[in-house]
């Protein structure tokens, strides 16, 4: 049979970002190992390591080399060693242009409930047992990049200014991309918007019952922004992709995922015009680095993102899913995870019991 070829930019980054990017490249290479897949890896410096070495956070070598590869895995980026650099040099930086480079106008986070975590979420067991969701978040547009902003002074007030705007192309990439993937799921849309009160809002509304017409299979719903934030955590299980613009998202998302009980289990993907990305969701967590205690699911999982967007293998991904979970049902368990009675495993053994169980599944 062919192998498949593909190139993978690596982007450890700082703080736990090495150690978790570690963990996954282990999955990823078993995958590989086991199935006809070649994975070509390339690591480049990010965030506060390409600053130490560069004096910049995002160098052109690492851009170039995101650019020209078939997806990228980024770890974390920051910290306290950075803190003082001045806004255009900071470590977080790196992610703002990396997202505006590659065109990543779509950000996918999952929030899933891995049955023997259910006691992890601050909700309920029976509120939260059913979540499987998908905030699909606009990231390139919106308030956070919207014309006029700024501050000026107006007499002997000061006036802050900033805009949200929404062009009808902008929401009907990102509505196309949400019910596409609600395609492969539970076919349900719910769009979230504030259309009641801000124009650019009801013009979202409006595009998006638009691109509806052309996914006749796919429910489309609509909520409003305070309304979904309530149902969230009234009663998460009615969700399958959350589609909204990019503040909302920004919100929505944590609050999403939160539900289910520890930031060290989110993936992310970003996808867009050019190549995607994958990170998980937490930061370089400066209080842990370098204690071998980083939980390194959150990565891992982004992997599987990667198989199943980036790399059309969603047999593999599910596949590494169902190890997470195994591990989890042995009663291993990472630090931040830890509970009486279980298996206290390091970052490094989390991610070589994840690789053991992919392997059986792999090979059965
Ligand atoms: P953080 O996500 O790094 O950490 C928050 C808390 O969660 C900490 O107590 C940390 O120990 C814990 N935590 C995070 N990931 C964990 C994991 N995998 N396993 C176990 N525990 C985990 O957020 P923060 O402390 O607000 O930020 C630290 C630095 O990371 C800052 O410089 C911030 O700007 C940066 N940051 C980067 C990204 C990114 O690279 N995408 C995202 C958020 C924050």
């Amino acid at each position: 049979m062919n192998k498949k070829h593909k190139k993978l930019a690596v982007l450890p980054g700082d703080g736990i970002g090495k150690e978790v990017v570690d963990e996954a490249l282990k999955v990823m290479n078993a995958v590989a190992d086991k199935r006809s897949l070649h994975i070509d890896l390339s690591f480049a410096d990010v965030g506060g390591a390409a600053l130490d070495k560069y004096h910049i956070p995002l160098p052109d070598e690492t851009l170039q080399l995101c650019l020209e590869s078939d997806a990228v895995l980024l770890g974390a980026v920051g910290g306290p060693n950075w803190e003082s650099q001045p806004h255009h040099l900071k470590p977080e930086r790196a992610l703002l242009k990396l997202r505006q480079e590659l065109g990543l106008f779509a950000n996918v986070r999952p929030a899933k409930v891995y049955a023997p975590l259910i006691h992890a979420s601050t909700l309920k067991a029976e509120v939260i047992r059913d979540i499987d969701l998908i905030v699909m978040r606009e990231l390139t547009g919106g308030i956070y990049f919207g014309e006029p902003r700024g501050i000026r002074q107006n007499g002997k007030e000061k006036i802050g200014t900033n805009t949200l705007v929404y062009s009808s192309s902008e929401i009907e990439r990102i509505a196309r991309a949400a019910f596409d993937m609600a395609g492969k799921r539970r076919k349900k849309v719910t769009s979230v918007d504030k259309a009641n009160v801000l124009d650019s809002m009801q013009l979202w509304r409006d595009v998006v019952c638009e691109v509806a017409k052309e996914y006749p299979d796919i429910e489309l719903n609509h909520l409003y922004v305070d309304n979904c934030a309530m149902q969230l955590v009234r009663n998460p299980g009615q969700f399958d992709i959350i589609l909204t613009g990019n503040m909302f998202g920004d919100i929505l998302s944590d609050e999403a995922a939160m539900l289910t009980g520890s930031i060290g289990m989110l993936p992310s993907a970003s996808l867009g015009k050019y190549t995607a990305m994958y990170e998980p969701v937490h930061g370089s967590a400066p209080d842990i680095a370098g204690k071998g205690i980083a939980n390194p699911i959150a990565t891992i999982a982004s992997v599987a993102m990667m198989l199943k967007f980036s790399f059309d293998m969603p047999g593999e991904a599910d596949a590494i899913e169902h190890a997470i979970s195994a591990v989890l049902d042995d009663g291993y368990r990472t630090p931040d995870l830890m509970e009486q009675g279980k298996k206290r495993a390091s970052t490094g053994e989390m991610g070589d019991l994840i690789v053991e169980a992919l392997t059986q599944t792999l090979e059965s």
